[in-house]
């Protein structure tokens, strides 16, 4: 059996955001172009991502919300709530398709189809709050699929870690008050969105289930590594979670043009590593990884390469 699936669809390149804007289209293309040119393309198993169920939205967000974003895509607007947040006629139905995915990597992950999973989608989705698009991101796709993991699928506790190089402000909001689900990020700091200070560690039965590690510009790989293995390591073995999910941006990438850590593709390729290495001690395996952030289409594909290598078990 291939331990490694993909989910991906043509279709995500529907989601027009303009040629000057970093969340462009070429990405996930990017992204595929290079899979199939790679000796990875034969060890993964490769899916068609499906529509979200709306009711797993709604799990995650406003009613009312979903359907304003519905209304303004199709009625022509090319933007939401902030200017950062561009749409096009076809995003709303796009960003169904990013949020099924990542629900669709769940399920292949809990029936057993695959060990771990990764989703090359966008729209991202982590700052996405519950009644608000930022940050290019419309539906929150990870939370949508930690939501789905436990309701559906009966989980007790899930992981969340998002290595993107912004705080994951939506996701840390969606879970702040949920002992079920623990959010840890690194991310550079202060920077965009301005969430994401140590001292933010939930609140009420969620106390102790957020875990901040604001990164300085300038941080390299190394530093990222041994938190990973470190006290990060330290919380998921304490947290005993039946899923991890990672918030799988690589725009701290050296290379990226919106931020300033030092990271290399081989970096994330260890950090994925020791990510495997936590789910198969804590959780039989079970990963599910989803694109956020990187921008940058070299070192983006380049990064995803060394990600799902270190996914399928290549040295
Ligand atoms: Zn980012």
């Amino acid at each position: 059996m291939l331990k490694t699936a993909l989910f991906q669809h043509p279709d995500f390149v529907h989601h027009e955001t303009g040629a000057d804007h970093p969340e462009r289209l070429e990405r996930t293309r990017a992204i595929i172009d290079d899979l199939e040119n790679s000796p990875l393309q034969a060890k993964l198993q490769w899916h068609l991502a499906e529509p979200a169920d709306i009711a797993w939205v709604e799990a995650n967000h406003d009613v009312d919300y979903i359907r304003r974003i519905e209304e303004a895509c199709l009625s022509g607007a090319d933007q939401l709530d902030r200017g950062e947040t561009r749409v096009s006629h076809e995003s709303y139905h796009v960003a169904l398709l990013a949020a099924g995915a990542a629900i669709g990597a769940v399920d292949a992950v809990m029936t057993g189809e695959c060990d771990n999973a990764f989703c090359a989608l966008r729209p991202p989705g982590h700052h996405a709050e519950r009644a608000k698009a930022m940050g290019f991101c419309l539906f929150n796709n990870v939370a949508i699929a930690a939501r789905y993991a436990l309701a559906k699928h009966g989980l007790e506790r899930v992981f969340i870690l998002d290595w993107d190089v912004h705080h994951g402000n939506g996701t840390q909001h969606s879970f702040y008050d949920n002992e079920r689900v623990f959010f840890c990020s690194m991310h550079q700091y202060p920077f965009y969105p301005g969430t994401g200070e140590a001292d933010e560690r939930g609140i009420g039965a969620g106390r102790g289930t957020t875990l901040n590690f604001p990164l300085p510009p300038g941080t390299k790989g190394m530093a990222c590594r041994n938190l990973l293995s470190g006290p990060i390591a330290d919380a998921v073995a304490d947290f005993r979670p039946d899923m991890i999910l990672v918030s799988a941006g690589f725009d701290a990438h050296h290379l990226d043009p919106m931020a300033h850590l030092e990271l290399t593709e081989e970096d994330f390729g260890e950090m994925t590593r020791t990510a495997c290495a936590l789910a198969a001690e804590h959780c039989s395996g079970r990963l599910v990884s989803v694109l956020e952030g990187g921008y940058h289409l070299q070192a983006l594909a380049a990064s995803v390469r060394e990600h799902l290598k270190a996914m399928v078990g290549d040295a």
